[in-house]
């Protein structure tokens, strides 16, 4: 296949495989990248492109705001088809108890230097006509933003060959060897150092991983520009993104600079097939329509899935393996890897590179998984 030893060989040209190469490649280290399918087709062309600041857990806001720092940083150079839209979000409060949440968030933000505002019941409908009357209030996030994800994934990898990074489209890894990767077609690819950034495939790759496939489902809609201004989420997304056990939904609706609207979302473990699920549209349509009458009117045109992978402390792997130093992890992103691609690319390469980093690596250090601690 190649006689070529390279520094680093990637698997996966998903978003963080992409980014992990274009940072590498920056390095000025030797990088190849090998893709089954086609750049940005697996879960990356399946997410929403929210990038979020989220505050689940220290560690989860340190990467998410240090990765939307880093969009913001190369927002004027991405190209026009990368779709970048600083809509900003909405957390949409439907009772007291949400108003609890959404103050609760105002402080935690304020606390760290992020932007919010508290909107009552009258400045959320004049933020946005379209929602139903009753709702209390809301937290406006106005730093976060939306991308389309693929065509970001695109321009990294662009980033990356422009720089020498050899790209293996339409191949499959087979098996992680000492000393590179070996093809489905038995060839090998020599590098100093393999990254597994194959998403919801990478414990296929390395075994004792855990990372499990998390199904998500969305929805698209013809085009009504401004029928919502921001990404509206319902506070209760956050129960269910957090849940580990059960099928759940919530309101999660985006607008698209096409005037398209994204509608989410929801999560399934223990589901394998890709299959799009009436019952579960259905639950994820009559959420939506719950805090936004008018779109029952609207034409959706396409449903679809995605495996989102996910970590049982629900942050990334990011760093060597736990009995490998020559294999590196960049997975279990589970619904922040579009967001959190770009830091995951600055920890990885960091840590390549054996030098500090802008923000502490240890609660994303693959390591943890044998320290017992996840399983709490
Ligand atoms: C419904 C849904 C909504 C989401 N919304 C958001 C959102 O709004 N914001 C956000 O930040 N995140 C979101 N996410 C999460 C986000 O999409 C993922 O975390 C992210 O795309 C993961 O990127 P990745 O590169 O790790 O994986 P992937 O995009 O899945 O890339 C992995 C790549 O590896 C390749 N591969 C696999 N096995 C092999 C092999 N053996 N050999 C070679 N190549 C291989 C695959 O073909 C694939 O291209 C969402 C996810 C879903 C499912």
């Amino acid at each position: 296949m190649s006689s070529k030893t390279y520094d680093v060989v990637i698997i996966g040209a998903g978003i963080v495989g992409s980014a992990c190469a274009a940072e590498c490649a920056n390095e000025g280290l030797t990088v190849a990248i090998v893709e089954a399918g086609i750049i940005g087709g697996g879960a990356t062309a399946a997410g929403m492109g929210h990038l979020t600041v989220m505050d689940d857990s220290e560690a989860q806001f340190a990467l998410t705001r240090y990765s939307q720092q880093l969009w913001d940083q190369m927002s004027d150079a991405l190209p026009r088809e990368v779709e970048h839209d600083s809509c900003g979000t909405i957390w949409v409060a439907v009772d007291d108890e949400e108003m609890a949440e959404v103050r609760r968030k105002e402080k935690f933000y304020a606390e760290r230097g992020v932007k919010t505002e508290v909107l009552d019941a009258q400045s959320l409908a004049e933020a946005e006509p379209n929602l139903r009357g009753g709702l209390v209030g809301g937290l406006r996030v106005p730093g976060d933003s939306v991308i389309y994800p693929p065509c970001a994934a695109q321009y990294f990898v662009d980033q990356a060959t422009a720089k020498g990074t050899a790209l293996f489209l339409g191949m499959a890894v087979d098996k992680i060897e000492t000393g590179g990767i070996r093809l489905r077609d038995g060839s090998l690819i020599s590098a100093g150092l393999v990254v597994n950034s194959a998403g919801s495939a990478s414990p296929a790759l390395t075994r004792g991983l855990e990372v499990k496939k998390r199904k998500g489902h969305l929805v698209i809609t013809d085009r009504y520009p401004s029928f919502v201004r921001h990404q509206l989420v319902e506070l209760g997304y956050l129960k269910s993104a957090h849940s580990m056990t059960s099928e759940s939904v919530a309101f999660n609706v985006q607008p698209r600079k096409t005037g398209q609207l994204l509608i989410g979302s929801s999560r399934q473990f223990g589901v394998d097939n890709s299959h799009v699920e009436n019952a579960i549209v259905t639950r994820m349509l009559e959420r939506a329509v719950e805090y936004l009458p008018g779109l029952g009117k609207l034409s959706s045109l396409r449903a679809w899935t995605g495996f989102r992978a996910a970590t049982p402390d629900k942050l990334p792997l990011i760093g060597p393996h736990m009995e490998n130093e020559r294999l590196y992890l960049a997975t279990g992103h589970e619904g922040l890897g579009i967001t959190t691609s770009l830091a995951t690319a600055k920890l990885l390469v960091d840590q390549i590179m054996n030098r500090d980093s802008a923000i502490p690596v240890t609660p994303y250090l693959p390591t943890r998984m044998t320290r017992g601690a996840v399983h709490a």
